[in-house]
């Protein structure tokens, strides 16, 4: 099977089969960190909406997890003045009960067709767009050839499948070494598209924070995580954790195609920063000065490699104005 195949397949089942966030699973994102990432985020949300003359407008979260963000997210809008309706896109059933014990009242979607047609939206996604499925594409000498996943019992093999007409490639990297690997995302540019053309119709903004780099490129990124620590992605299917790099040139080129406009990407580290991690640390420490120390180093974990390594892009509807951090 292709490798996005494969890629779809194993992480239905992983996400469907456990919850594999924080220090007892397999991996820890921004929001288990931090209150201070969802907050900031919801202020980001608050303010966008503030600026743009306070329409109606439902808040969209996909891939929540265990919902911690979007819980921060909401007590930091609230102060704001902003309590919108709060629609989640979850696939799995396990981790929808784990985000409804957090936000009973959101409404759960399978995907972006049914959320609202008759209001803004104000979308946020935090290690999502990872976790859907890439398709690989393999050099050999002659041609590029679509990247197969052979099973032989429980061995999971990958291996080049028929030739792709070159055509499909970008024009700078056809001539690419043999052995190279190009990644595409369709289901991650499919998303990006129909919510880029919820948000020209509807009025809003989306948020997307990630790991990333800004393609078209050559180099394979598919990874298994697994207890905190890399495994091999052809192993054990289902069992481990399955990602890749966001390309955000791509997605930002997908979304303004559907007639959103797009900003960025910016590191985290610079996000976070603008929209005032700083004073918040202050302010958490003031007001609970025997949690001084892992409340410094929550911070500084978001900030350092974390705030490198992971980046934002942003869209807003063409009449709403520039999102706060992305400067303009
Ligand atoms: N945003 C959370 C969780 C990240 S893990 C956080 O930062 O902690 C990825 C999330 O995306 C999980 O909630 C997973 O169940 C969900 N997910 C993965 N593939 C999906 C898909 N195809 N459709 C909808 N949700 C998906």
């Amino acid at each position: 099977m292709p490798v996005s195949q494969f890629m779809a397949a194993a992480n239905a089942h992983y996400y469907a089969t456990r919850d594999p966030l924080g220090a007892g699973g397999d991996f820890v994102t921004a929001p288990e960190i931090s209150q201070m990432f969802g907050e900031l985020i919801g202020l980001w949300c608050a303010d966008l909406w503030d600026r743009a003359g306070r329409p109606d407008v439902a808040w969209v979260e996909l891939g929540p997890g265990r919902g911690t963000l979007a819980a921060d997210a909401r007590r930091a809008m609230a102060k704001a003045g902003l309590s919108p309706p709060v629609h989640f896109i979850e696939t799995s059933p396990r981790l929808r009960a784990a985000q409804a014990e957090r936000v009973p009242d959101a409404t759960w979607h399978d995907g972006v067709d049914t959320l609202p047609a008759d209001v803004a939206l104000i979308v946020v996604a935090n290690e999502f767009f990872d976790a859907l499925p890439i398709r690989q594409l393999i050099r050999r000498s002659d041609s590029w050839h679509e990247r197969l996943v052979a099973c032989q019992d429980t061995l999971f093999l990958p291996i080049a499948g028929k030739p792709v007409p070159a055509d499909v490639l970008p024009d700078p990297l056809r001539d690419a070494p043999a052995g190279s690997i190009l990644e595409t995302s369709p289901a991650g540019v499919a998303v990006m598209r129909a919510l880029a053309s919820r948000i020209a119709r509807q009025g809003g903004g989306l948020l997307a924070v990630d790991y990333g780099y800004e393609g078209p490129a050559l180099g394979g990124t598919l990874q298994a995580v697994r207890g905190h620590g890399f495994a091999n992605p052809f192993e054990t299917p289902g069992e481990v954790d399955l990602s890749a790099h966001v390309d955000f040139a791509t997605l930002a080129a997908a979304a303004q195609g559907a007639g959103a406009v797009a900003w960025g990407p910016i590191s985290q580290r610079d996000l976070l920063g603008q929209l005032g991690i700083d004073a918040r640390t202050t302010a958490l420490i003031r007001a609970a000065p025997d949690r001084e120390t892992q409340l410094l180093a929550d911070r500084n974990r978001l900030m350092a490699d974390m705030g490198e390594l992971f980046r934002a892009l942003a869209l807003t509807h063409r009449d709403w104005p520039a999102p706060a951090g992305f400067g303009a």
